[in-house]
């Protein structure tokens, strides 16, 4: 088998797609030495290797020796110079790299091949004794701590001490003298501690250091990190064994790193930072503050440090032509590594830069503009769910964090603010202009007054589609959810965490897009929709195929929508509208009516307050398609809870708190979520239906009155499992549409159709559609009768779910498409074979999850619809999933 690939002098055996193989490093260390740039010689022992390691017995193949010791005699040839030489010794770096770039695998040893005869060749070579022992300390420091697992920190107090004694503060103070006495003490100390000499021998020390490199494929710092990335194990990393350049040869050498374009604002400059006399690690390790490489960069610093532009001005044009040259080839911004030694560049890593969200969208726009990439490439280069950090206010990433406790990340963006355990006092507070946090065990529709006043909300209780969560994504507000580590105590006002305890009026911050609690405020960073957000969803909407809509109940959410491009509303849910604290108590009255003459009144009252909403809806929408459901309450929700909560009804009904308190316990449910909810309430009490129904088409005669434009209507009946309860509550809707039109004189145009959100209707669909003009999958409830999980109660069993690997993710974040999906394709499949024009669409939250979007694509859904905040990630993912 081959089981090593060389690089360099202009060519490699390996190639940049050849990732996999070669891990990422290696493979762009052979694809620059192919493309001609200064990249010191070496090759690449692939990831088949690691594989074969721990397949047997962490063994090596059996050529694998021979094979590395004729690469090495190859760059030893390219270089002039003999691995363990004693007089011209070539020296290499040991660099693991697996196909995804990943912390926590074994750091990079340098110098090695350096023993006490060849730094003696190194120091007559190079005419610098210093230079040399200085590199043989390097070498023994990091062979030490990587690979015998002898810690950094031991020499480090070794130094400190030497220096002590001799008043010296830096280490540029040392002399080359000191270096030797120090590397004798090092190597003491190596010998004391691990029992045996530090390995003289270079042969030994380059298995010592291949061997290292497999072994921490399997640490456990690797293997969590792994495990938190989604990165298989059967991956295995590659090692790189390199040909050592020195960075730290005096006044005309040094290391650095490069970004083609700035990472965290994306400006199409070069960006980076660099040290004279200094290696590798040194950068990074922050031992001495690097300097800019730019002459521009040092300015705007203000750094008195000369920049590498002025210090080293041949090595910069080479940097820069090499850059330019490196980012038309990948076509990306690169991150590179490089070091100069004596005045000459060369190239040691390059790699598609990490950035921000918004630096991506620059650097994807400006890329597209330059003509580098196509403006459908530019579209697939960003990911649809970072768009969430340029829409909400973030905590200053250099702001350090007092993170008390975790949750789940309901919805993102961050707040700071008071705590405060109620709504009713949230509602206050805002009032008196004060910024607070609602802490809740859970919430519900009464804490509505409570959540809009609140800057963001923490449960203790409840996932990711809770009440919460679901309301918090639906007005952009931060929230963390289910932070089961932490105890509320409402009485005392105090929320507590192991021994920290919190109280009302205590500053906390959250940190919804990370599902983090914090101590105190913390300063953030505004967001600001740039001009290449706009650029990008305009290029986005020109390939996506699927309509993108909102859930919204509120003229602020239709705001908001239209502004983030949705194309419509394709789901409002009326009962949101009745959560405000005047109308509850209506709500409420109509709910507990004995007859059906009191519930007329109580719906006489409400009647003229949905119609306002409506109409301001309608204009907000300017005659796109405005999907309204029937009331689906939860009921429960809305019954009083209190004692004072029953005795205000009873007031207000005229009857007697006791009957009513009866009446509520009645209605009161062991099972509400499968109880009495969704049009099972239009069946029971048409008058309700009929009241809403009348709400709507008035709503959309005035506002056709006023704005001159039809209005899209389109009314949705929710929870069916049989086509006669379409039917029923139909028949109703259109009696009353046709009522209004008459008394108005009006022509409406509308539509009758249907959530589908329970599997029976998925299967009998074909029948379902002989009387829905429209479908949409209400996937919430569709998962939660699927998997016959609530979703208000899965919290505390989703996450061992999740832990031991039965489900892959949380099925009411991404759309379980095996299961839940296979149901929505059987929906689809057989409503359209009844009436093969029937618009279909999904209103769930899956609709702004970006794989959940894909998979509505896939299968030929017209639109997903999703909270206002998300609707670019949707248009975003539609897009991709179009391309
Ligand atoms: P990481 O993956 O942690 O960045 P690298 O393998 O890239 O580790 O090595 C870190 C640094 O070590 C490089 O950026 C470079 O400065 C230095 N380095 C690695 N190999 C060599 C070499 N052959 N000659 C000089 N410096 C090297
Ligand atoms: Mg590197
Ligand atoms: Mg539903």
């Amino acid at each position: 088998g081959k089981w090593v690939y060389t690089f360099g002098d202009g060519k490699a055996e390996g190639r940049s797609e050849m990732r996999d193989l070669l891990g990422g490093k290696g493979a762009n260390l052979a694809e620059m030495a192919n493309l001609g740039l200064p990249v010191p010689p070496g090759f690449t022992i692939p990831t088949s290797v690691c594989t074969y390691f721990y397949a047997h017995d962490k063994s090596y193949p059996k050529e694998l020796q021979s094979q590395v010791e004729k690469a090495l005699d190859h760059v030893g040839k390219l270089t002039g110079k003999v691995f363990g030489d004693t007089t011209n010794p070539l020296l290499v770096s040991v660099r693991s790299g697996a196909r995804a770039s990943m912390p926590g695998m074994m750091d990079t040893v340098l110098n090695l091949g350096l023993n006490d005869q060849t730094v003696e060749a190194l120091a007559e070579l190079s005419g610098d004794r210093r230079f040399a022992y200085d590199s043989y300390r390097r070498f023994i420091t990091m062979y030490s701590d990587v690979v015998l697992g002898f810690e950094h920190h031991h020499f480090e107090e070794i130094l400190d001490t030497f220096k002590d004694s001799q008043g010296y503060t830096l280490d540029t103070d040392l002399s080359a003298d000191d270096w030797v006495e120090l590397v004798g003490k090092y190597k003491d100390a190596v010998a004391r501690e691990i029992g045996k000499e530090f390995p003289q021998d270079p042969y030994d020390q380059l298995w010592g250091a291949i061997g290292a490199v497999f072994s921490s494929w399997m640490n456990a710092r690797a293997v969590t990190y792994r495990k938190l990335h989604d990165i298989p194990e059967s991956w295995g990393t590659a090692v790189n064994v390199q040909a050592m350049v020195f960075g730290n040869m005096g006044e005309t050498s040094a290391t650095g790193v490069a970004f083609t374009r700035n990472p965290s604002t994306g400006e199409s400059k070069l960006y980076g930072e660099f040290l004279i006399n200094a290696q590798g690690e040194d950068v990074v390790a922050g031992i001495r503050t690097p300097q800019d490489i730019t002459e521009d960069a040092r300015k705007e610093s203000g750094s008195d440090k000369a920049s590498m532009e002025s210090a080293m001005p041949e090595a910069f044009k080479e940097l820069t032509r090499i850059y330019t040259q490196l980012e038309k080839h990948y076509r990306d911004m690169q991150d590179m590594e490089f070091t100069v030694e004596r005045g000459k560049l060369w190239m040691l890593q390059t790699r598609g830069g990490k950035r921000t969200a918004k630096a991506a969208l620059r650097i994807a726009v400006e890329l597209a503009n330059e003509g580098l990439i196509s403006k459908k490439e530019a579209v697939t280069r960003i990911d649809p769910a970072s768009l969430d950090q340029l829409l909400h206010p973030t905590i200053d990433p250099n702001a350090k964090r007092d993170v008390i406790a975790t949750g789940l990340p309901a919805s993102p963006g961050a707040a700071s603010g008071e705590i405060v355990f109620s709504s009713d006092e949230a509602a206050k507070l805002q009032g008196d202009g004060r910024k607070v946090i609602l802490v809740r065990i859970e919430t519900s529709p009464e804490d509505i007054h409570g959540m809009h006043a609140a800057e963001g909300i923490l449960t203790t209780r409840g996932g990711m589609t809770s009440h919460a969560a679901v309301v918090a994504r639906g007005m952009g507000k931060p929230c963390v959810s289910g932070c089961g580590t932490i105890r509320v105590d409402y009485g005392r006002g105090t929320m507590s965490i192991g021994s920290r305890t919190f109280k009302t009026g205590d500053v906390i911050t959250i940190d919804g897009s990370l599902g983090q609690v914090l101590a105190g405020r913390m300063p953030m960073i505004e967001p600001e929709l740039s001009g290449e957000f706009g650029t990008l969803m305009t290029w986005a909407d020109q390939v996506r195929k699927i309509g993108v809509r909102v859930n919204g109940d509120t003229p602020d959410d239709a705001r908001t929508a239209i502004k983030f491009g949705a194309e419509g509303i394709g789901l409002c849910r009326t009962e949101h509208m009745f959560f405000e604290e005047t109308r509850i108590r209506t709500v409420r009255e109509m709910i507990l009516s004995e007859d059906e003459q009191s519930r007329r009144a109580a719906l006489a009252k409400l009647l003229p307050m949905q119609r306002a909403d409506f109409v301001e809806l309608f204009e907000i929408m300017k005659g796109l398609p405005v999907t309204i459901r029937l009331l689906d309450p939860p009921l429960h929700e809305f019954l009083p809870h209190t004692h004072a909560e029953v005795e205000e009804v009873a007031r207000a009904m005229n009857t007697d708190p006791r009957r009513l308190a009866d009446r509520a316990r009645e209605l009161s449910e062991f099972n509400p979520m499968l109880g009495f909810r969704g049009c099972r309430i239009a069946i029971a009490y048409p008058e309700i239906a009929e009241m809403q129904a009348r709400a709507i088409f008035e709503a959309a005669v005035e506002a056709q009155k006023r704005t001159g434009k039809a209005v899209g209507l389109e009314v949705m009946v929710p929870l069916i499992a049989t086509k006669a309860e379409l039917d029923l509550v139909k028949a109703r809707i259109d009696a009353t549409a046709q009522a209004v039109m008459r008394d108005t004189n009006t022509k409406l145009a509308y539509q009758v159709g249907t959530m589908i959100e329970l599997p029976r209707a998925c299967l009998l669909a074909a029948e379902i559609a002989q009387s829905a003009e429209f479908f949409s999958f209400g996937t919430n409830d569709l998962t939660q009768t699927t998997y016959g999980i609530s979703r208000d109660d899965a919290a505390s069993f989703l996450g061992p779910y999740v832990a031991k690997g039965i489900l892959q993710v949380d099925p009411f974040i991404a759309l379980d498409q095996e299961g839940v999906g296979e149901l929505v394709k059987i929906g689809v499949a057989r409503g359209r074979k009844t009436r093969p024009q029937l618009k279909v669409g999904i209103c769930g939250e899956h609709g702004g999850d970006p794989a959940s979007v894909a998979f509505c694509h896939q299968i030929g859904l017209d639109y997903v619809s999703c909270s206002p905040y998300r609707v670019p990630i949707a248009r975003l993912a539609a897009a991709q999933a179009a391309l």
